[in-house]
């Protein structure tokens, strides 16, 4: 039985619902969040991804606008009514970002950040474990009792692809431990279809098999224009891309 996580009284996550967020891989700038503040609103989403603090393979790539972003993704969050999820990579940006963010992320490149995790273990902030590019089940299993061991127990855990010798995708997208975290865990499970698969042609048949899966959502990467993106724009969806998806999905 999924423990389901009460994000407030409208939204609750493991509950057998089938939870879609969407966002920017990045904040960009405040036009760029309206646009897509606007859009998610009027079709229903209602917890809006972005990065403020981006953790990119190259240091000479955008780096994401860090506390300024949290600005303007709390405008957003204002107009719109929105729940946020971002994620943190510094155990130092824990406490400002709690007035901003709902769901704490922790990135594939920081799952087995064993200092970072019994930090956001302290917090009574909803985490989203995202998977080690290089993690087996177990040793996700065991990155989340970091958390968990804290005293944190509202932990999802997301599917986001591994490495594998297959370089058509970006990453190969274990769909298998959808189940077999169900059989050994409580935790809800979502699958990121963008990093999973890094290409957005295959979004949405990623998607579609994440909820044939029994996963408890998906986190969806959109931009307005995404040939502009200032990060993974050729795994973004158009916004009309992204209705469709979501259309069919819900
Ligand atoms: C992201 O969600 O933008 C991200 C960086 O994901 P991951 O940590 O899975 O690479
Ligand atoms: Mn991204």
């Amino acid at each position: 039985m999924t423990r389901s996580i009460e994000i407030d009284s409208e939204i609750c996550i493991g509950d057998g619902s089938f939870t879609i967020i969407a966002g920017p891989c990045a904040i960009e700038d405040y036009r760029q969040m309206e646009d897509i503040g606007r859009f998610l609103s009027d079709l229903g989403v209602k917890i809006l991804r972005g990065g403020v603090f981006k953790p990119r393979t190259s240091p000479n790539s955008f780096q994401g606008l860090g506390l300024e972003g949290f600005k303007i993704l709390n405008d957003i969050k204002a107009k719109y009514n929105f729940k946020i999820i971002s994620e943190i990579m510094d155990p130092r940006d824990i406490e400002e970002s709690q007035n901003y963010i709902d769901i704490i992320q922790i990135g594939s490149r920081n799952m087995q950040n064993f200092s970072l995790l019994k930090e956001v273990g302290k917090t009574h902030k909803p985490v989203m474990l995202k998977r080690g590019m290089s993690a087996t089940i177990k040793e996700w299993i065991m990155a989340a009792e970091y958390i968990r061991i804290e005293g944190n127990e509202k932990i999802i855990l997301c599917e986001r692809g591994i490495r594998t010798f297959e370089d058509y995708t970006r990453n190969t997208l274990d769909l298998m431990s959808i189940p077999i975290l169900k059989e050994n865990t409580d935790y809800p499970i979502f699958v990121d279809p963008s990093h999973g698969t890094g290409r957005r042609e295959l979004v949405f048949p990623a998607s579609k098999a994440a909820k044939a899966l029994e996963a408890d959502g998906i986190i969806v990467e959109i931009h307005p224009n995404p040939d502009k993106a200032l990060s993974d724009g050729f795994q973004s969806l158009d916004f009309e891309r992204f209705k469709d998806l979501y259309k069919k999905l819900t």
